[in-house]
């Protein structure tokens, strides 16, 4: 997160939680079409609403802001620290869902894959996971997938 951002960004910034169409989402989004995964937009799952959902192979993926989803050993989550005290409810909070939400696709059958915001930044890195990414959807081998945190 950038520091010196005016108090207006920085408001609606905290207000976009969980806005759709983020940046990673987006390219996750252009990345999967690319390789002929089809999906629609705006897909629930009960009640529960992935970034994308790829129906017929019960695979769902979330896009995770570092900041707001911490990413653990990720610089991006552990950047304005002071600022993040007051987050911190809201920080539990989203983890604590992003866990529930887990478990409850993962009891529905639904196998759950995770793009972190920081291996979208770079399209090298980024091409990679896309690549583990396709491998795991395909060959279906486990119900957890998590995008490699990038050591910078
Ligand atoms: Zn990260």
């Amino acid at each position: 997160m950038v520091d010196n951002v005016d108090k207006k960004t920085r408001s609606r910034m905290m207000s976009g939680i969980r806005s759709s169409n983020t940046k990673p989402e987006v390219l996750t989004r252009k990345a999967l079409h690319r390789l002929g995964y089809r999906f629609r937009l705006d897909s629930k799952v009960g009640k529960i609403k992935p970034d994308i959902v790829l129906r017929s192979l019960k695979v769902a993926v979330f896009t995770h802001g570092c900041y707001w989803h911490q990413h653990q050993g990720c610089k991006l989550a552990y950047s304005d620290r002071d600022y993040a005290d007051k987050w911190k409810n809201k920080f539990e909070d989203n983890q604590k869902r992003d866990q529930r939400v887990l478990n409850e696709l993962t009891n529905q059958g639904w196998r759950v894959a995770v793009i972190w915001e920081c291996t979208t930044r770079e399209a090298e890195v980024f091409q990679d996971v896309i690549g583990n990414l396709d491998v795991w959807i395909k060959t279906g081998d486990s119900s957890y997938f998590e995008s490699d945190y990038q050591k910078t």
